[in-house]
């Protein structure tokens, strides 16, 4: 059956979830995508609630609700991350699950896609109460984690260590050591090189396509960076590295402006040693709202979900938008931003270095052989311009946005893997 139009979107919905189903739908339009096929995609292949109980430390035992959701293994073993925090939803990892299987096809990876989490506030648990909640959560998803079914990594308040923790429990019920279970580990367990610095690193590569593209040297591109965590302050580190001047940076601090170009290395130090850029006297105090309408070459959002609306997209006076982030972009924002020409590099395509080294993390694990930096940095750079390349050509056949252009690319691979495995029943 041809693709039928789905129910009118609300209007007032901005959330990132709700923008990632709104940007799906019009691709699967234009792809005419058959409707048992759109039904198929749009839901996850398996939803899983488990109870995790913890004694905790007055003997006292609290039980903790946690998720797995696995949006899709039509190309491969779901991957995504686990996140602790206190207000997550059944239906945000059913979103955030279907975002990575779009995110691993957009950039050809071998992988569906997957998020889980627990109901929890890190901030109010102690280390030994993290470990016992980790433990439990993998002890309650034996079935379902495994190097060839589904391989977790960090997430919002998930780091190395309860990689750790998930690959240890794993590797003790299989009653041998399985690296390959988990990615985002430490490197003396299996973990890779260069994993730290992969998302800011593809920030830097299709940035410098996208230059390309519109013939824009980068020597001497004006750049304005909003966060300044893992994915921002490796950004603007590559990109001044490449010659690039960012002329803007800023964290929840607040913003610093420098129009003469901000010293990233100086300013990394700074917030290496704050823990927060404060204090900064490399550039003029501006707001975060100041920097994200600053003119510039390139706009590079790196901190959170929303920050680029319908509300402030009129005067966005970049010409790039690169987007660090996950979702700083909203759907009612798009258009807006299209109509002025500005190229916005999805999020899904520009963010995808950290799962693509991930990726070659589960397959140095799988191979027990460890890659020199060098070659994972080489990998990745091949990876993700072809991921650009395919995006633009996909925008260019369907004369659409660039956003649009990667869910058509990522939403016909899935696509095809059903079509030619076949439903069984
Ligand atoms: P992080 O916690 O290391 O850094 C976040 C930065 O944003 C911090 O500097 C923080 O001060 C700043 N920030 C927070 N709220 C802000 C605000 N309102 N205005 C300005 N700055 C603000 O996080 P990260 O790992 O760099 O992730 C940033 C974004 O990139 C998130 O959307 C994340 O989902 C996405 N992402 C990260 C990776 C990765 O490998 N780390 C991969 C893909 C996507």
């Amino acid at each position: 059956m041809p693709y039928k139009e789905p129910a009118p979107i609300n209007l007032d919905s901005e959330s990132p979830f709700e923008s990632m189903m709104e940007r799906f739908e019009h691709a699967a339009r234009l792809l005419n995508l058959d409707r048992g096929l759109f039904e198929f995609l749009k839901v996850p292949e398996r939803q899983i609630i488990v109870a995790i109980p913890i004694q905790m430390d007055d003997g006292s035992v609290q039980v903790f609700e946690g998720y797995r959701v696995i949006h899709s293994i039509a190309r491969g073993p779901s991957k995504g991350g686990i996140r602790f925090a206190p207000d997550i939803t059944l239906d945000e990892m059913k979103a955030l699950a279907a975002w990575m299987t779009w995110k691993c096809a957009v950039v050809n990876l071998p992988f569906g896609g997957a998020k889980g989490g627990v109901v929890c506030d890190p901030a109010v648990l102690t280390p030994v109460q993290l470990e016992k909640i980790a433990r439990r959560y993998t002890a309650n998803l034996l079935d379902t984690f495994g190097p060839e079914k589904d391989i977790p990594a960090p997430d919002l308040n998930t780091n190395e260590q309860i990689m750790a923790w998930v690959m240890d429990t794993y590797s003790m019920h299989a009653r041998h050591t399985v690296t390959s279970v988990v990615t985002g580990k430490p490197k003396i367990l299996g973990g890779s090189l260069g994993r730290r610095e992969a998302t800011g690193r593809g920030c830097m590569i299709v940035t410098k396509e996208a230059l390309d593209r519109l013939r824009i040297p980068v020597n001497g591109a004006t750049v304005a960076v909003q966060g300044f965590g893992n994915v921002g302050s490796m950004s603007a580190f590559f990109l001044h590295g490449l010659g690039c001047k960012i002329i803007a940076i800023s964290d929840v601090s607040g913003g610093y402006y420098n129009p003469d170009g901000i010293d990233i290395p100086r300013a990394i130090d700074h917030a290496r040693q704050q823990r927060s850029l404060r204090g900064f006297a490399g550039g003029e105090s501006i707001t975060n709202e100041e920097l994200l309408e600053l003119p510039c070459d390139v706009l590079l959002p790196a901190a959170r979900e929303d920050q680029i609306t319908a509300e402030n997209a009129g005067r966005i006076k970049a010409k790039i938008i690169c987007e660090g982030a996950n979702g700083p972009t909203t759907a009612h924002a798009d258009p807006i931003l299209e109509s002025r020409g500005i190229l916005v590099i999805p999020d899904i395509l520009a963010n995808a270095g950290g799962v693509t080294v991930s990726y070659f993390e589960w397959v140095q694990d799988r191979m027990g052989y460890f890659w020199p930096l060098e070659q994972v940095n080489d990998g990745l750079e091949r990876i993700i311009r072809e991921g650009f390349h395919d995006v633009f050509d996909t925008a260019e056949q369907y004369h659409v946005s660039l956003r649009i252009g990667a869910y058509i690319l990522a939403i016909d691979r899935v696509a095809q893997a059903v079509k030619v495995r076949g439903i069984y029943a």
